[in-house]
């Protein structure tokens, strides 16, 4: 396959470019041969995640004192492009995407305890964790939700369900967002760790419209007891600890998209240099070259937008507004991209194995999952 020059890499350090390498190594060595594999076979998934953990590729924010590498907070983002721009993404999802915002969440919100408890799990890929925050009613308000934790002694009783929770079926630590004050939106939200072996949590499989091996699920909570010390940060205190993520989580997601509009492009490149149609190959129509070379440029202007989006969270300037823009705009530039190179495949495009068909299918989540594009719009329009 032909590859796009890409300079990602520029805004990084040397450091954390090598660690984009060993992460693209770790994806061609134990991802992309193995895909058909991921279909339908969770334990496939979970050795993947141990797998990672051997390469050193989880847990990389936990801070030295906790036995971690101490590694800087872009290596998300990293793992998410090099997820993006991986046909293996087209399948698997998330996947490992998900675990620098969770092992965030516990490293800012929990105890010393917590932190000395879970890190070595998280760090080894033997413990894998889900955020759970949407339920049924309450996804883009989020403050709406009815998940309820009532104190009971040493424990908190929660009773609700979430849904659409990533990496959630398989996870052995969940942070679960509960009102324990329902009269209150924001100031009565409460994050809890609860642990995958709780009585009381069952979980759901759901099957998704792209990424066929997408680990997500719906969560239900009846009497599920959790101790009081499995609080994280304090009551009423999870709409910070959340805000905490938010920013950089945006940037991962944009970082995301540009990968797979680069893998979208790479797939049509070669297709339309490979097949003849009229006796010439598709890519000798100067409307082909055209095609090719609009998708170029967009694809250009997401990269000096995310490289711009790096620098500034390495700054320490990266704000809520910034992160909303990229979230809007580069998905909706991959959904451009993505959907002239479908065009460019013919019939084979529409086939559900094919990496483009699953590409159209899975990069279309982006402008809807966490915040869809209107909320961001919201953000950056309450800025203004
Ligand atoms: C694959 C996948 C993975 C996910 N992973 C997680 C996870 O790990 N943890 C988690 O907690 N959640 C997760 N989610 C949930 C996701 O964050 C929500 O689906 C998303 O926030 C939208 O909420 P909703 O689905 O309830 O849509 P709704 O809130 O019902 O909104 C539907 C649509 O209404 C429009 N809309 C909503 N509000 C406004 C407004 N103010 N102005 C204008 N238009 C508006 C938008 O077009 C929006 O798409 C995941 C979802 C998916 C699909």
């Amino acid at each position: 396959m032909t590859t796009v020059e890409s300079d990602i890499a520029s805004p990084f350090t040397e450091e954390e470019e090598y660690a984009r390498q060993s992460v693209r190594a770790f994806l061609d060595r134990e991802l992309e041969p193995h895909l058909e594999k991921f279909i339908g076979d969770p334990e496939v998934d979970r050795e993947f995640w141990r797998k990672a953990g051997r390469a050193g590729i989880l847990g990389v924010g936990i801070p030295e004192e906790y036995g971690g590498p101490g590694g800087s907070d872009l290596f998300g983002v990293i793992v998410a492009y090099e997820l993006g721009r991986s046909v293996g993404g087209t399948v698997v999802g998330s996947s490992i995407t998900a675990d620098a915002g969770a092992t965030h969440v516990l490293m800012t919100g929990g105890s010393v305890e917590h932190k000395r408890r879970w890190a070595p799990g998280i760090m080894s890929g033997e413990i894998t964790q889900a955020f759970a925050v949407t339920e049924p009613d309450a996804g883009s308000d989020v403050m709406a939700i009815r998940t309820r934790a009532v104190r009971d002694g040493d424990d908190y009783v929660i009773n609700g369900s979430k849904i659409f929770i990533s990496n959630a079926n398989k996870a052995d630590l969940i942070y679960v967002a509960a009102k324990t004050d329902p009269t209150q939106r924001g100031r009565g939200m409460s994050m809890f760790i609860v642990e995958g072996t709780t009585p009381g949590l069952s979980r759901r499989r759901m099957q998704t419209m792209g990424y066929p091996a997408y680990d997500l699920a719906e969560l239900y909570f009846d009497d599920m007891r959790v101790p009081a010390e499995n609080l994280l940060v304090g009551e009423g205190q999870a709409m910070g600890l959340m805000m905490s993520t938010f920013a950089l989580d945006r940037l991962e997601m944009a970082a995301r998209a540009l990968g797979e509009a680069e893998l979208a492009f790479e797939l049509a490149l070669e297709h339309v240099r490979n097949r003849e149609v009229f006796g010439q190959k598709i890519l000798d129509f100067q409307n082909t070259q055209f095609a090719l070379a609009d998708m170029k440029t967009e694809i250009e202007v997401g990269r000096s937008f995310v490289n711009d989006g790096i620098r500034k969270y390495r700054a320490g300037r990266f704000t809520m507004t910034d992160g909303a823009m990229l979230k809007v705009w580069v998905p909706e530039m991959t959904s451009r991209v993505v959907d002239r190179a479908l065009q460019m495949f013919g019939g084979s495009g529409f086939i559900d194995e094919m990496p483009i068909s699953r590409l159209y299918r899975g990069s279309r989540v982006h402008r809807l999952y966490a915040g869809a594009t209107e909320i961001q719009k919201v953000t950056i329009a309450r800025e203004l």
